[in-house]
């Protein structure tokens, strides 16, 4: 899964870094969050989800990579 973070509407709430900091960032003194990676699958699918849906901002969304055929 492809994770995209909307910097122009994060507003560095840090909900997204407690519920996955292997993903999302929040550097010291930066205004808006950061992603470390921007594909994650597996066990990391159920707190993304719990991410997009807990950002205040809406600023997280996530999308499938094209799948190939
Ligand atoms: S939860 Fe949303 S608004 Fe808060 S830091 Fe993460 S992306 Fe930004």
């Amino acid at each position: 899964m492809a994770v995209h973070l909307d910097t122009s509407k994060c507003r560095a709430y840090g909900i997204c870094v407690g519920i996955l900091p292997d993903v999302f960032d929040l550097p010291k003194g930066s205004p808006v969050a950061v992603l470390r990676r921007d594909v994650a699958d597996g066990e990391d699918l159920e707190d993304l989800e719990e991410a997009v849906v807990n950002c205040p901002a809406q600023a997280i969304s996530l999308s499938r990579p094209e799948e190939a055929r």
